[in-house]
Order: C-alpha cells, then structure tokens, then sequence
C-alpha cells in the first residue's frame, strides 16, 4: 500500500485495512481542523487504487481482512460508479472482508440520490461517519463547516434510509462559552431526528495552526472549562430523543469517560456526570488554568513533533 502524508481514521477504525480512495478535504474551511491543511485535494485514478487492494492482499495473504476504511476525508465525492467499481475490488481482493466505511460530507451525501446510497449499500457500503460537530447554525457558521443543521439531518437521515449504519461526531465546547446552549440543544435536535447508531463526543483541543487557534488567541472564543464541559453535555443527554443510540464520549481529548444507551440509560449517563462532578477536587477557579494547561499540552506536542521533524 501507498499512504500519502497522514492517514486519519475513525478510532473504531484501528484495525481496519485502510486505503485511500481520495487524498485530503475537498473543502478544508473548518477553523477548528488541521487535519488536511498540508494536502491538496484530489481523487486518486482508480487503477492506483486497485493496485494498493492487490498490495494489500498480498501482504495480507495470510491475514483475514475483515474491515476497510476508504480514506481520507469524504469518499462518497468519488462518483457513484466509480464507488461501485472499488467496492466491488474490495470484495474481490477480500472475500471475507464484512464491513466497509468511508467519511461522508453532508453535501456529497445530498447530491447522491436515495438509489445511488441504496446501490452504495448493496455493494458493501456498510458505515458513513458523519462530522457534526455542531448542531446549532450560530456555530456551524462560525466554524465554517459550511453546511447547515437541517442539511446534516437530511443527509443523515438519507444514509439511514439506504439501510447504512451511521456514526456522527460532535465536538464538546465547539461553541465556546458564546454558544454552549445554541450548541447542545442543537446538537440534540440534529441528533434526534437522524437518531444514528452511534454518536460520539470528542471535545475541542484547539490546535495551533488552525484558525481557531489565532481566533482563540485573539479573544475572540472562550473555551468552556471542564465542568462547563459537563453542563454542556449535561443538556444534550437530557434534550435528545433516540432510542436505541449508543453514546460515547470516551476519546482521548474527553476529560471523562462518559457513555451508555440512548435514550433508556439517560439515567446512567447523568449519573456518570454527576458523580464526575462530585468526585472532582478541582475547584472552579482552576478551571481557567485547566483550559490553559490544554492549549499548552497541544503546544507542546506540537513542539515535540516539529523537533522530531527536525531531527530526522
Ligand atoms: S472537519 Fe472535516 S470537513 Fe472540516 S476541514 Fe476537517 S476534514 Fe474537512
């Protein structure tokens, strides 16, 4: 396999085999993410992608493949025949493969039609993971995610009706302290009306090199402090309705683990928060310095990974 620049993948992703259909963001707008800065958007020529599966395979001729993750950023702007043609590959080269997944953008979603997402799934498709990061407008623009609330509903709910499992993301404290209720109400509402099999918070690390970070710098957003964090989260859980949705907010950038089933362990997901509350020693006026020690760990890193660079 080839992989060019850095491959990001969905954290239930780690043991997927994972091939790049398309190199980088094809919009790349979001002030929050760094993600694909260094890449220039393109779709990879089909044959360079069959020819990473053979690669595949035959490193893996002894190994079962039982995931693929198409990468990077939103595979489904690949036409939709084409899509047919590597999914097709994919079972080709990996008979035994069970689940393939791919990131969806909300807007090359909506441009597939419901019999494009239907022929998608019957060919293999079986997982699009959705970045929401926001539910509430106020946020999503200033953000520039470039999409809005109602749009990521439909497009959400299209997936769902095609018969594909979906998994949206939402970013903890994306709203800062300006929008936190804009953004957890709105979140819940999103949320609700797709009602995903899975939806995950991470919660806001703002990264140097992005445009949040010289915002942030700025003055001009106010990162919530962990228990703010909580309170966030706190109105979400009890503002959406899906049943059977399972929730998780164990990534690595959560202050806490958090997680259970929607809508019948509210219960026990409020009483994780609760005893996270109660549990901690951190006084509130910590918290500021708290926020900071985020910002300066992420410097650090940042620090840590230019003189690795440098060094090689
Ligand atoms: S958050 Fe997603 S859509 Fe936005 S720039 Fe990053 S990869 Fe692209």
């Amino acid at each position: 396999m080839r992989y060019e620049g850095t491959v990001y993948r969905p954290p239930s992703e780690a043991g997927s085999l994972i091939i790049q259909l398309t190199i980088g963001c094809a919009r790349n707008t979001c002030t929050f993410c760094n993600m694909y800065k260094d890449k220039k958007f393109r779709i990879r020529p089909l044959e360079e992608v069959v020819e990473d599966l053979a690669m595949a395979r035959k490193y893996y001729s002894r190994i079962k493949v039982r995931r693929i993750f198409l990468a990077d950023g939103d595979a489904l702007i690949v036409k939709t025949e084409d899509l047919l043609y590597i999914l097709e590959k994919c079972h080709e080269y990996f008979p035994e493969c069970e689940r393939i997944s791919v990131y969806g953008a909300p807007k090359d979603i909506l441009h597939k039609t419901p019999e494009e997402l239907k022929q998608l799934k019957d060919a293999g498709l079986d997982m699009v993971y959705m970045g929401l990061e926001s539910g509430a407008d106020e946020v999503l623009k200033f953000v520039k995610k470039g999409v809005t609330s109602d749009e990521m509903i439909e497009a959400g709910q299209k997936v769902r009706a095609a018969g594909m499992t979906v998994s949206i993301t939402v970013i903890s404290g994306l709203g800062g302290k300006q929008y936190w209720r804009e953004h957890a109400l709105g979140s819940a509402r999103v949320i609700s009306a797709i009602k995903p099999e899975y939806v995950g918070f991470l919660t806001l690390m703002i990264e140097p090199g992005t445009e949040m970070y010289d915002q942030y710098n700025r003055g001009e957003i106010e990162l919530l402090t962990p228990h703010e964090v909580l309170d966030e989260t706190e109105l979400f859980i009890r503002s959406v309705d899906a049943e059977g949705t399972m929730f998780r907010s164990n990534h690595a950038s959560n202050y806490i683990p958090l997680g259970g089933t929607l809508n019948r362990e509210k219960d026990v997901i409020l009483g994780q928060i609760e005893t996270s509350r109660q549990r901690s020693n951190v006084q509130r006026h910590l918290n500021k310095e708290s926020t900071d020690l985020r910002l300066w760990a992420t410097e650090a890193c940042l620090q840590a990974h230019i003189d690795i660079g440098r060094s090689r």
